[in-house]
């Protein structure tokens, strides 16, 4: 397991990881997004998809549960599991499907679909530093591994 953490001071900083994440992750993968509300997992989120090349807004799939976004090759899923009452509504939503080559999930609130989801390449969770916050991400697979030694080398607090 690799770890590392990465100071956002602010929102634009918080996409700028986004951005370097896509790119650790070369656009493939599972990311689970941890953090209480508010804390800019849903602003991650707009970084990495807005990266990639989507234009227009990045709604939060609160009550949608997934939002696609489709691009020339690839696929990036962002969920939002906040409301799922039960981790078995997952297989209704064509769970499986979802994780395969070419595709990134992005995964707020996946404790609530424990048993559901696949293996995490890379987990990160967030937490208030002052005005901003602090972004600390753990690898659980080789391709995490690699991601987070690339974002190490990308970003400010690298340790
Ligand atoms: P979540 O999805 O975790 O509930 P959001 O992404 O919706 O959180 O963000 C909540 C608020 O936090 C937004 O107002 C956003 O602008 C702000 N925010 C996001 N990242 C940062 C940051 N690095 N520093 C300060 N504020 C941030
Ligand atoms: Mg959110």
């Amino acid at each position: 397991m690799l770890v590392g953490q990465y100071f956002a001071e602010d929102e634009a900083a918080m996409l700028k990881f986004g951005q370097q994440l896509l790119a650790a992750l070369e656009s493939e993968g599972v990311v689970f997004l941890q953090g209480d509300l508010g804390l800019g997992k849903t602003t991650l989120a707009r970084g990495v998809i807005r990266a990639a090349g989507h234009v227009g807004a990045v709604k939060s799939p609160t009550y949608t549960l997934v939002e696609p976004y489709e691009f020339s090759g690839s696929m990036i899923f962002h969920f939002d599991l906040y409301r799922l009452s039960d981790p078995e509504e997952l297989e209704y939503l064509g769970i499986r499907d979802y994780f395969s080559k070419n595709t990134l999930s992005l995964i707020e609130w996946p404790d609530k679909g424990a048993g559901f989801l696949p293996l995490a390449d890379l987990e990160i969770s967030l937490a208030i530093q002052g005005e901003g916050r602090l972004v600390s991400y753990q690898s659980f697979t080789e391709r995490g591994r690699l991601a987070v030694s690339r974002l190490n080398l990308a970003s400010n607090g690298s340790r």
